[in-house]
């Protein structure tokens, strides 16, 4: 099961990728948390990247797509995969396409989780995370409810950061989907109600693919 999820900064992309990994024991390759774990590790990479991150804009398609390549050729990655917040650009849609190729795979389903922009706005003011597992919290809340963990403020969900991702997203990423609408590939999924109603939206967009798969 290979797979691609798509939504704007606080579409809930995070909840139902982890959703989606428990349910297919796949991994869930989250281009932000890599660039994050670079970030906290201090390493060269890291260190050119956290303004970029701080600022809400993206990192070249050349590091991204070195990154994506390095993870993809990973054992656990060949029962599959759900890559989260790649490819961002049409030449990173490209170089991923000849990339699978190269690999001898293909997509079954990219998946967007389709939310206003007002209720993003809302989302991410204020949002809090577990520097541990990456769940997010409302404002307010003390401490993860998995691991105990402080929750802390990701950078780039202060005010300043939060317009600019979300428009670079508009501009930038929502393009790529068409890349794959020509393939029939994209199901746009309602991002606005409860969590469990978008787990079952998404869990019904991938099903065809699993009986496919078993038949
Ligand atoms: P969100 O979807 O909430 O903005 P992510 O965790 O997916 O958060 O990404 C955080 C940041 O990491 C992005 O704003 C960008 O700076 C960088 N990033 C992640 N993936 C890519 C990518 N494919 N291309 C360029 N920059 C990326």
């Amino acid at each position: 099961m290979n797979l691609l999820l798509y939504g704007a900064p606080g579409s809930g992309k995070g909840t139902q990728a982890n959703m989606l990994r428990s349910h297919f024991g796949i991994p869930h390759i989250a281009t932000g948390d890599m660039l994050r774990a670079e970030i906290a590790a201090g390493t060269p990479l890291g260190q050119k990247a956290q303004p970029i991150l701080a600022a809400g804009k993206y990192v070249s398609d050349d590091i991204m797509i070195a990154m994506i390549r390095n993870r993809l050729t990973q054992p656990d990655s060949t029962l599959g995969f759900i890559i989260d917040g790649f490819p961002r650009t049409i030449p990173q849609a490209e170089a991923l396409d000849t990339l699978m190729g190269r690999l001898r795979r293909h997509f079954d389903r990219v998946l967007y989780l389709k939310v206003d922009t007002e209720e993003l706005l809302r989302r991410l003011s204020g949002r809090l995370v577990c520097p541990q597992c990456q769940r997010t919290y409302p404002p307010g809340t003390a401490a993860c409810e998995a691991d105990g963990s402080a929750l802390v403020q990701r950078e780039d969900d202060k005010a300043e950061a939060v317009k600019p991702r979300i428009e670079i997203y508009l501009q930038k990423t929502i393009p790529v989907l068409d890349h794959y609408r020509g393939e029939n590939l994209v199901s746009e999924i309602d991002g606005m109600g409860t969590i469990d109603d978008i787990s079952r939206q998404v869990l019904a967009a991938v099903t065809p693919v699993v009986k496919t798969k078993t038949a």
